[in-house]
């Protein structure tokens, strides 16, 4: 079982018999974080900003901090990030409004007169996406040791893994990808 905390706490799948009491308890002191990027497509560098460097606004709006990676690997792109319930609000536009809402707040950092343009935008939406319902799984205060409980095997057949029960690298691919090492694992001990 490798879907995200998300789509569990949505009881997206439901389980026959239910999972045990211990893993409702660590599912709930998981809840899915936000994070959302904006890629913006602009026409051209924007001038006195290398490949891989970062700008933010110094005082942004309350509770509305962007910052973006300029120009990766030295590509027209701009990426801004933002996380949290700022994060989620962008998550919840439609597409067009999230990039505009991201080259606006570019501008405010940049200035006016850099001269460039956008081309075009994408946003990450995995705020409202069925399939994921955040970015990733974050461990609430008091939650103690949620992510071993989750990650236990409920018996020879139903096994977990993802970043939400990584042991280490939480919250990112490599640490989804050791945790299926481990489930995989635990799946060939189990048929021996
Ligand atoms: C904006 C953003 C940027 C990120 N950037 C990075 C980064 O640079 N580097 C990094 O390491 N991590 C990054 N992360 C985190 C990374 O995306 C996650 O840690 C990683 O995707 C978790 O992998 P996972 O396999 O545990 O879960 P998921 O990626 O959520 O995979 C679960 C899979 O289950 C599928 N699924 C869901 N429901 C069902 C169903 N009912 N039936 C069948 N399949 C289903 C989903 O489609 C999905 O393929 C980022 C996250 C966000 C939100």
């Amino acid at each position: 079982m490798t879907v995200s905390t998300g789509v569990l706490r949505a009881e997206a799948i439901r389980f026959l018999p239910q999972l045990p009491l211990p893993k409702l308890h660590a599912l709930d002191a998981l809840p899915m974080g936000h994070f959302t990027k904006v890629i913006l497509e602009l026409d051209g560098l924007l001038p006195g900003l290398p490949a891989g460097s970062w700008v933010a606004d110094a005082r942004p709006a309350r509770d509305q901090t962007m910052h973006f990676l300029c120009h990766p690997f030295g590509s027209r792109l701009v990426i801004g990030l933002a996380g949290g319930a700022y994060g989620e609000a962008l998550a919840r536009l439609p597409e067009a409004l999230a990039v505009q809402e991201g080259f606006a707040r570019l501008i405010e950092c940049v200035g006016v007169s850099h001269g460039r343009q956008l081309v075009k935008g994408a946003f990450t939406d995995w705020a409202t996406d069925p399939l994921y319902l955040g970015g990733y799984a974050y461990l609430v205060p008091g939650g103690g040791e949620a992510r071993v409980a989750l990650g236990e095997s409920v018996d020879v057949r139903l096994h977990f893994a993802g970043e939400a029960v990584a042991l280490a690298l939480i919250q990112t691919c490599g640490g989804a990808f050791l945790s299926g090492q481990l489930a995989a694992e635990r799946i060939v001990a189990a048929r021996r």
